[in-house]
Order: C-alpha cells, then structure tokens, then sequence
C-alpha cells in the first residue's frame, strides 16, 4: 500500500514529486508511456522561467526527475491501464497495462497522465506512420529527412515550431493549414512567416498520404477548400502537428471528463475531483493553457492538497 502514487513523468507528474517528495511522502511514480513526457520531443524551450537563454525539453525533465528523486521518489517503469476505488476504504487500485499487468493500491493519488499527439485520419497516414515517412515529432525523425522535401500540417505553435525545427534539415519545408491565419502565437507565427526556408499553403485540407511503390512516401494531397482543387504536395516526410488528445481513458466511469476527454478538476485548489484523494494536473485536465509552465504549477497544487488529503484522511 502506498502513500501517494503519481502517475506520469511530464512537468505535471514531475512537479508533484519533488513536492511530494519533500513532505517525506516517498511517492511513487508510474512513468507512463513516454517518460519524460511531451517536453521530451521538443527542441529548444524559451518560456520556462528561470532559463533565459531556454533549455532543451529532456534537460529540462531530466533535471525535475532527479530532483525529485533526490528526495526520495521511486520511479516504476509502467502504464495505468484502469482505476478501480473500493467502496467504504476508499482504496485507489491501479491496474497496468504490460506482460505482468501488476496492480498498485494507494491512499492518494495524482494523475498526470498528459496528451498523446492527434492524427489526421487520412487515408495513407496510418501505413506509413512511425518510420515509414509520417510523424509527430520532428525532434525525433527530423533529420532522416536531411535535403528532402517535407510537409508539417497544421496551424497552431507546435507546428510552426516543427516547421522551423526542421527547415534544419530540410531543403524546404512545406506548412499546410486549413485556413489562412496561423493558431500559433505572435512571436511563432511571424518566425514562420519571415523564414525563406517556409512554404505555406494555406486553406489546404489533407486528404491522402500517398506513397511509391517502395512503400515510402511520396507526395500529401490537399484539397484547395476555396477552389475544390486536389493538389499533390511532394515530401517525403509528413509531420502532423493538429493538437493533442488527453490520455484519460483509463478514468472512463470513476472520474468526470468533458466532451473532449480532458478531467475534469473541481474543489479546493482546482485540482480535485469526486473521488476523495484522487488530484488531477497538467495537460490531461487543462485544455485551455496546455503550458509547461502551467502543468508544473498545477502538479505543485495536486501535492500539496494530496498531503493535505492524507493527514486528515488516512
Ligand atoms: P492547437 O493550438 O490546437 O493547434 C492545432 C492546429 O491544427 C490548428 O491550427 C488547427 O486548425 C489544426 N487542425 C486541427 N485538426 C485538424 C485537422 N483534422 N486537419 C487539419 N488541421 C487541423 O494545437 P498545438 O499547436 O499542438 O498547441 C496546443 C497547445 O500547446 C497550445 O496552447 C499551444 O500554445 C501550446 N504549445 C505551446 C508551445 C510554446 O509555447 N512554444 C509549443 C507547442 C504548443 P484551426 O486553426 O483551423 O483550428
């Protein structure tokens, strides 16, 4: 039986470990599918505090994880699957996905369980995504695609900063969004608006990843959705930057989510929830901000009303 489990290792998870770490809590934290979190797949970060000449994401998380570790959190390589609570003790039962599908009991409880990157859903993408020319991050894959054409899709900051990440490698760099003003925020969109490396074609909805006959990718079509035209768009890598979806599914039925998957979080320090000592922060339960910044502050807030919650609970 633990104290306290945390589950995810992004700023949100991490954060809540150092604090629940200090209080001599010795949380244990479920890593999740990407340790580290979606940090870990970005390049150069310039709007966390404290760095002023930025830091890159996995020296950022790597640093918060040792932190925390260095006050006593314990790390397990695994992913929450399902949440079961027991009527009357209020038990939290972590169940997990993988070979030994071992169960974790707990008193208390922070989900931090993040976004998972969202896919166009068009036909050719499915076929060819991870390795075979289509992605969601362009820190990992960018530079197979060194002197080659690619296509970023989307319209908002994290496709400007994966169209700029790899205008490093590639010979140009073609941003394909459905309208014709960027999501992004000022400073992002005029980076990509002034970059000769940049092509943009706007009002463009992908329709086809179409590959050769090697199976590798050859061309995005998009439909012109002011003319109706189908135009071909050569790459050879496609990287879809069109948001994210909350990774929640594990907390169907026990906790409240809204239409879009996110948590949904209530109470004293809005990070609470219906069940009794289960605390929610970060990205999966803030679909307005989605911030590093905003994420850790959140996970800061699910630790101390957890320690809060067991003194006078457990
Ligand atoms: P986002 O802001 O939701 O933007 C998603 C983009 O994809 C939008 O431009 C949207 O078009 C487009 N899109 C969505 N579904 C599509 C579809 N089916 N087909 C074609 N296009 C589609 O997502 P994000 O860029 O991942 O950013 C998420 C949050 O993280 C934001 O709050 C952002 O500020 C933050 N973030 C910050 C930084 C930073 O501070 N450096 C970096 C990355 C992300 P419409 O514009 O037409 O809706």
């Amino acid at each position: 039986m633990e104290n306290i489990i945390i589950l995810g290792t992004g700023c949100a998870g991490l954060t809540a470990a150092i604090y629940a770490a200090r209080a001599g809590l010795r949380p244990l934290v479920l890593e999740g599918n990407l340790p580290g979190g979606q940090l870990t797949t970005t390049t150069e970060v310039e709007n966390y505090p404290g760095y002023p000449e930025g830091i890159d994401g996995y020296t950022l998380t790597d640093n918060m994880r040792r932190q925390a570790a260095r006050f006593g959190a314990r790390y397990v390589s695994a992913t929450a699957s399902r949440l079961s609570v027991t009527p009357g003790s209020g038990v939290k039962q972590l169940h997990t996905a993988g070979a030994d599908g071992a169960c974790y009991e707990t008193h208390a409880l922070v989900i931090a369980t993040g976004t998972t990157p969202r896919l166009l859903g068009i036909p050719g993408e499915r076929e060819h995504f991870g390795g075979n020319g289509v992605s969601t991050c362009a820190t990992c894959d960018g530079a197979f695609y060194e002197g080659m054409d690619v296509v970023v899709v989307g319209g908002g900051d994290s496709a400007c900063e994966e169209a700029l990440f790899l205008t490093r490698f590639a010979s140009r760099v073609h941003l394909v969004h459905r309208r014709d003003t960027l999501r992004a925020s000022e400073i992002m969109a005029r980076r990509v608006r002034g970059h000769a490396g940049i092509a943009t074609h706007w009002n463009h909805l992908p329709v086809e990843v179409r590959g050769d006959a090697t199976g590798k990718v050859r061309a995005l079509a998009a439909k012109n959705r002011t003319t109706g035209d189908v135009v071909e768009i050569p790459c050879k890598g496609l990287f879809v930057a069109i948001g994210h979806e909350p990774n929640t599914h594990a907390f169907e039925g026990v906790l409240d989510r809204d239409a879009n998957g996110y948590l949904v979080p209530t109470g004293s320090g809005g990070v609470g929830t219906r069940v009794g000592g289960v605390f929610v922060a970060g990205n999966c339960a803030d679909p307005v901000y989605q911030q590093a910044i905003a994420a850790a502050g959140m996970g800061c807030r699910a630790a101390i009303e957890a320690e809060r919650w067991l003194r006078e609970n457990a």
